[in-house]
């Protein structure tokens, strides 16, 4: 079996991966970043397409956490993350939230002014901007329903850098940070799983892998190294710890955002490449009303997860949007990995005030969209009415049960939470996991609750500064 060593080892390129290989690149550090998917050229697939869940999406994008009601749920799996097939909304993670979890968790160094610290650097280094000219019909929509019902909305900026002719591009782990963690030494090894970590007492020193590349080849390796960084994401980070032999509050504590959607009808064709920068704020952070993808498949999945006549409310389906609500849920989740599966088992069971939050989403969504135009509205709950008037949204409060909702997420958090509270965290203040020396988690799964908006900035920020601390230290 081929052995590699190296300083430190990064086990995946996502969103904390490719922020941690990048830092410790920089500082003239030996870096070597695993990761289980393949390199795909970001500009390769047509964004949202059938051929980019393919590619990019672990699953093919059907992955879900089992309970009553189940909720689906998408990663990315390539080099990049979910950063390659997100919609590159940019939220700096709330500063009462910050402040509220330092206290519950005694997280050290973790005040506001700390992370805006590291997230404006973030910013200034991946492009995050605004849209140059006017938002696109699909997202004026929301904006439009919320200034009738006199809400709040606000355009996020993005992860996108536009050109003189407006034309944006995303600033995805694949385009920036992974290719300047190269340039500055780093040694990428896409199409590479860890299988396990290697452990000596309190240390970790290695992994074994199995490389399995396309052409079919494939290879056990086993990498030395001093210093761990695993960043395998919310799902997966804590199942390698778990395969690995450590469990102390590795694994429960999943934090989702349950989001149900309305597929709504307009008068007018709506875009459908891209998904909307508005977001109605009117409830956040405990509920954001937002828009989805929705190509054509997008929304014949739409339609049918609301028991609409499919084949007939296709027709036209250029004037259809899918948009969605998504809740702060009060309920926890569990990661198990299970001897023998290669991916772990995943639950998360709604308290009945989460089915209640939902309702209440779907109904302000509905609002939200009616006062901007719609004419008929599909929402994800099967068989419950379609609506075409205010009076008539009411009608779905007690269609949001248990059996009847179709949910999904796209943001899983807070299977590794951080903190000096050693009874609920898996890992100390900066991530280094409980009970070894160099053994240490740096992405999603470090945030102590779900953040209520769009993770990935908050995810990078905290990645950074554990960076900082560890280069201080180590
Ligand atoms: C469709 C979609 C849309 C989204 N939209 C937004 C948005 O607009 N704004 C926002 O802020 N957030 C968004 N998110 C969420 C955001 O992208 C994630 O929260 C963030 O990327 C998580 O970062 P991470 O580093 O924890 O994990 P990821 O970015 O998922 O990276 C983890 C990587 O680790 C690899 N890996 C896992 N296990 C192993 C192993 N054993 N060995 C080797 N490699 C491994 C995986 O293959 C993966 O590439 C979206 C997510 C999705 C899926």
């Amino acid at each position: 079996m081929r052995t590699v060593e190296t300083d430190i080892l990064v086990i995946g390129s996502g969103a904390g991966g490719a922020v941690t290989a990048a830092a410790l690149s920089a500082a003239g550090r030996s870096v070597t970043v695993v990761e289980e998917g393949p390199w795909v050229d970001p500009d390769a697939h047509e964004p949202l397409s059938l051929d980019e869940m393919v590619a990019k999406y672990r699953h093919r994008g059907a992955s879900a956490a089992l309970g009553a009601p189940p909720v689906a749920f998408a990663e990315g799996r390539c080099v990049g993350g979910s950063t390659e097939i997100n919609s590159g909304l940019w939220h700096r993670l709330p500063p009462d939230l910050s402040e509220e979890w330092r206290g519950r968790y005694r997280i050290e160094d973790f005040t506001p002014s700390t992370l805006d610290r590291y997230a404006e650097r973030i910013e200034a280094e991946l492009t995050v901007s605004k849209l140059p000219g006017a938002p696109p019909p699909s997202s004026a929509v929301l904006e439009r329903g919320a200034i009738k019902l006199d809400w709040r909305a606000v355009e996020f900026a993005r992860v996108v850098s536009y050109d003189g002719s407006g034309r944006g591009t995303k600033q995805t782990m694949a385009r920036t940070l992974i290719p300047k963690a190269v340039s500055a030494g780093a040694r990428l090894i896409p199409d590479c799983r860890v299988v396990k970590l290697l452990r000596e007492g309190d240390r970790v020193v290695g992994a074994r892998c199995r490389r399995h590349p396309e052409d079919g080849f494939v290879e056990d390796l086993t990498i030395r190294a001093d210093h761990v960084f695993v960043c395998g994401g919310a799902i997966h980070s804590p199942a390698l710890l778990q395969r690995s032999g450590f469990r102390a509050n590795i694994g429960p504590g999943l934090k989702l955002h349950p989001t149900i959607k309305i597929a709504a009808r307009f008068p007018h064709p709506v875009d459908h490449r891209d998904v909307p920068m508005h977001r109605i704020t009117e409830f956040a952070p405990n509920l954001t009303i937002g828009g989805s993808a929705s190509r054509r498949g997008h929304v014949a999945m739409a339609l049918a997860e609301s028991s609409a006549e499919h084949a007939k409310d296709m027709d036209g389906w250029e004037h259809i949007g899918v948009y969605y609500a998504a809740i702060r849920s009060e309920a926890a989740g569990r990661v198990v990995a299970v001897p023998g599966l290669r991916s772990p088992v995943v639950t998360y069971r709604l308290t009945e005030a989460d089915l209640s939050r939902l309702a209440r989403g779907l109904i302000h969504l509905g609002e939200a969209l009616l006062a901007a135009g719609a004419t008929e509205l599909y929402p994800s709950v099967t068989g419950a009415p379609v609506v075409r008037r205010p009076d008539e949204l009411a009608g779905w409060w007690d269609t949001v049960t248990r059996t009847r909702a179709n949910l999904m997420t796209v943001h899983m958090t807070s299977t590794v939470r951080i903190g000096e509270d050693r009874s609920r965290t898996g890992a100390d203040s900066y991530g280094r996991v409980w009970g070894t020396t160099n053994l240490r988690v740096n992405d999603a799964a470090l945030l102590p609750d779900a953040p209520g908006v769009n993770p990935q900035a908050a995810i990078m920020a905290i990645a950074a500064r554990n960076c900082d601390h560890f280069l201080a230290n180590a």
